[in-house]
């Protein structure tokens, strides 16, 4: 029995997370889940998004399962869910990159794992205005945050029988602050002599996924190039639907999709919970329960594979429902 603790978040998270726990459910791992809530919901009652309890919990289980939670545009409070990894410190943004049986895309090899700064860079929100017609953000580099991501992107090769990292940065134009991130890679990178390391600029590291996604191993990026390269890749394995995530320290695991809380569908049972499930698997393999990660992870392929139900995004017609059935009828399947 492990503690966990759940956030269902809004929009579709409520329905994704619960689809998710009944798939865990099922591949028999016993889960006590400690549901919290955070969000606009929250806000009458606690007078914040993120009430001090959830992060609490987080603390005491040390493991979180977390749906999207709606960020207001423009005005209103700042995302709840950078809120959540700045006051946890969860330094790490996993997310694996690999390209299941049966997805829906053109590419045939990518197996990436990136590892995104995840708390400074110009997410550091130091923003301000200058006069009316100009406004100001500051990207924070230290050689901390860079050294710490780094070593992890090293520790996660060695421990996963990786060959390659490669840090990513635009430290020709951006020649202080990447320039550092930069060398503290190439420092870093010393410590690890049997893992091959390289580094590239950010635009050609783009291209080169496209072109030759093959080549790539581990990616280590600062916080804004992790972000737009993982949805980069995301795309190339099959959409936000299929991507999974995580929020990590050498404490603290939360997981989560990297979709947001598609309000455009929200309470239709038309989500597609696999992002957030394949993010389960993340979670079930930190748990040590790796075979149930696995017997999971097979079973959406059979289910992407047969192609019969699958959800809207997936060019299918099924509901949420329909494809949490399948995927547990397929985890029965020998
Ligand atoms: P989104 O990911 O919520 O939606 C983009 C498109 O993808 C929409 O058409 C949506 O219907 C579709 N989609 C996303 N996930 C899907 C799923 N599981 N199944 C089927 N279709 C899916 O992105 P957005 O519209 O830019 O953001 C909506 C809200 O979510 C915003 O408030 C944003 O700030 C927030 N958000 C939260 C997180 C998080 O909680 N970590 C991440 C990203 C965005």
């Amino acid at each position: 029995m492990y503690n966990v603790t759940l956030i269902p978040g809004d929009g579709i998270g409520p329905e994704i997370t619960e689809a998710v726990q009944q798939i865990i459910s099922a591949a028999g791992v016993d889960i006590k889940w400690q549901t919290v809530n955070a969000g606009a919901n929250v806000m009458e009652e606690y007078g914040t998004p993120l009430p001090e309890e959830v992060l609490q919990s987080i603390k005491k289980n040390k493991v979180a399962l977390k749906g999207p939670i709606t960020t207001p545009v423009g005005s209103g409070f700042r995302s709840v869910n950078v809120a959540i990894r700045q006051k946890l410190d969860l330094y790490v943004n996993l997310r694996p990159a690999k390209i299941l049986k049966g997805a829906p895309t053109q590419f045939s090899d990518l197996d990436v794992v990136i590892f995104r700064e995840n708390t400074e860079g110009l997410y550091a929100g130091i923003e301000h205005n200058v006069g009316d017609n100009a406004a100001e953000s500051i990207k924070i580099t230290t050689r901390e945050a860079s050294e710490r991501i780094v070593r992890a992107a090293f520790e996660y090769a060695l421990e996963n029988d990786r060959e390659q990292v490669t840090a990513v940065h635009k430290a020709n134009i951006l020649k202080l602050s990447d320039g550092l991130f930069k060398s503290v890679a190439e420092e870093v990178a010393q410590d690890y002599p049997d893992i091959k390391f390289n580094n590239k600029i950010v635009d050609n590291m783009c291209m080169q996924l496209v072109q030759y996604p093959e080549d790539y191993d581990v990616l280590v990026l600062p916080n804004l190039y992790g972000d737009i390269v993982s949805d980069l890749c995301a795309g190339l394995i099959g959409g936000l639907g299929v991507t999974p995530g995580a929020n990590l320290n050498d404490q603290l695991a939360v997981f989560e999709a990297v979709h947001g809380s598609a309000p455009d569908i929200a309470g239709e049972d038309k989500a597609n919970p696999i992002a957030l499930l394949l993010s389960a698997c993340l979670m079930l393999e930190h748990l040590g329960e790796e075979k149930a990660a696995s017997q999971i992870e097979t079973a959406i392929e059979e289910v992407l594979t047969r192609g019969e139900v699958l959800t809207a995004d997936l060019g299918g017609t099924a509901t949420t429902t329909e494809l949490t059935e399948e995927i547990i009828n397929q985890l029965g399947v020998e």
